[in-house]
């Protein structure tokens, strides 16, 4: 990876992206792998920052497939999870079973995101248009008669300006492309945050993603050897809880988790608790002339069902077939970056529309001591396998999976 370094020179770039995260680093590697000349630029040192979003789903193995690099990707360390089991309010309940799906990989890969971003890196480096600067962080945007036409940021080795004939906003929910662009966002509300915790994992452990009762939900991923866990919270109400102290909180967790009762005391005390903001909004316009926001930066999603990721990779997905000859071509029009937006702006609206649902339906109990069971119409329906196959195909691939339509124009070169 190169460290941040004083780029005042015109770069070589086609393509300035914003951010590398799961967006930002799948459009930096389609594009390259197109022929683009494609900078990405992300704040960080590194990609080893904990409590993000650690799912891989059957769509984005899909992805990886159509590129030829998922059996490369299925080598690193990962667990495969084809069965989402979760406990609602005493209830045993499939949340999915990744075995209906028609995909290639019927499971979902839990793996860190910072060795799924790893991977994308290193596939990238492969092909000489990738260029990628870590500590790197875009503070705002150049333009030129109304036209974004390149971005400032600072490094290191002092301030950055990077002229490119398109900027892409892949920068996360609290994107400063989006925030520099004056382009509308519409904040959908998101009522809840998260307090992500981890605690040791031992060999009995019950098999479940989410438990939720009595008003209270913790979400636990596997990652072998510890649970990576979220704990919901209504929005506000983290204050109150750290005024009441560590013991409440863990008196919390056993409450709907009791399995974990021998190992709370593995917090400490709150700096072993990490909250993470929950926002959920979509701007109304993802582009304007030489800028287009994607991932996060277009939509923020809540963490409800673990989507989010799958729908920035699909953005980028989409994104890269749309731009990739325009941009070889240095002619991107509005007309290209509008198509992206309603390529990709029913998926997302469907998808935030689902996660309200489902956030309303299941964790409506957030802030209610009594004891949170299904509706009776829910629990017939659960019976069959309908529901079941609706949240698998939401959860493993959502609406409108994109296919890479972008070619690898140095295969056997
Ligand atoms: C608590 C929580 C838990 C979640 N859990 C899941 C989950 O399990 N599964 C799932 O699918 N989704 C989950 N989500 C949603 C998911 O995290 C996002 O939808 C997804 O990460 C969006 O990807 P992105 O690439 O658009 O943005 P991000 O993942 O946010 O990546 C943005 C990147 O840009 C970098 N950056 C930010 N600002 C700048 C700047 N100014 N200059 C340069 N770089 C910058 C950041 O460092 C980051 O690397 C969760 C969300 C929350 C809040």
């Amino acid at each position: 990876m190169e460290a941040g370094s004083s780029l005042h020179e015109k770069l070589p770039s086609r393509c300035c992206i914003a951010g590398g995260g799961p967006a930002g680093m799948m459009l930096g590697f389609l594009l390259a792998r197109a022929g683009i000349e494609v900078l990405v630029l992300e704040k960080h040192a590194d990609f080893l920052r904990d409590f993000r979003g650690d799912t891989v789903h059957p769509s984005t193995l899909e992805t990886m497939h159509e590129l030829g690099l998922l059996e490369e990707f299925l080598k690193r360390p990962h667990q495969e999870v084809s069965q989402v089991r979760a406990r609602i309010g005493g209830e045993p309940i499939h949340l999915g079973n990744m075995s209906y799906l028609r995909t290639r990989c019927r499971f979902m890969v839990l793996m860190p995101q910072w060795d799924f971003l790893g991977f994308l890196a290193e596939q990238g480096r492969r092909y000489p248009t990738f260029h990628l600067r870590m500590q790197t962080e875009v503070t705002g945007l150049i333009e030129e008669n109304g036209r974004v036409v390149g971005v400032r940021g600072k490094a290191p080795a002092g301030p950055v300006e990077v002229r490119a004939d398109l900027v892409v906003g892949a920068d996360g929910r609290n994107s400063t492309v989006r925030d520099c662009s004056g382009l509308m966002v519409e904040d959908i509300g998101a009522s809840m945050d998260s307090l992500q915790i981890r605690l040791s994992k031992r060999a009995n452990d019950p098999d479940l993603f989410l438990h939720s009762d009595r008003g209270k939900t913790l979400v636990t991923i596997d990652r072998g050897d510890y649970w990576h866990c979220g704990f919901a919270v209504p929005k506000g109400a983290a204050e109150k809880m750290q005024a009441r102290g560590i013991e409440d909180f863990r008196a919390s967790i056993v409450e709907v988790a009791p399995f974990l009762r021998d190992r709370v005391t593995e917090l400490r005390d709150w700096s072993d608790v990490k909250q993470l903001t929950v926002k959920a909004d979509r701007l109304r316009k993802w582009y304007r002339p030489g800028l287009l926001c994607i991932g996060d930066a277009a939509h923020a999603m809540s963490p409800v069902e673990g989507v989010g990721i799958n729908l920035a990779i699909q953005d980028a997905v989409a994104a890269a077939n749309i731009l990739a000859e325009p941009l070889r071509k240095g002619a991107v029009s509005g007309e290209h970056l509008e198509k992206i937006q309603r390529h990709r702006s029913f998926p997302t609206r469907l998808t935030q529309r689902m996660q309200a649902i489902i956030q309303k339906q299941v964790w409506r109990g957030l802030d209610k001591p009594q004891p949170a069971r299904p509706p009776w119409p829910l629990r017939l329906l659960e019976r069959t396998t309908l529901p079941c196959r609706m949240r698998t195909r939401f959860i493993g691939v959502g609406f409108r999976p994109e296919h890479v339509k972008t070619p690898d124009v140095y295969k056997g070169g």
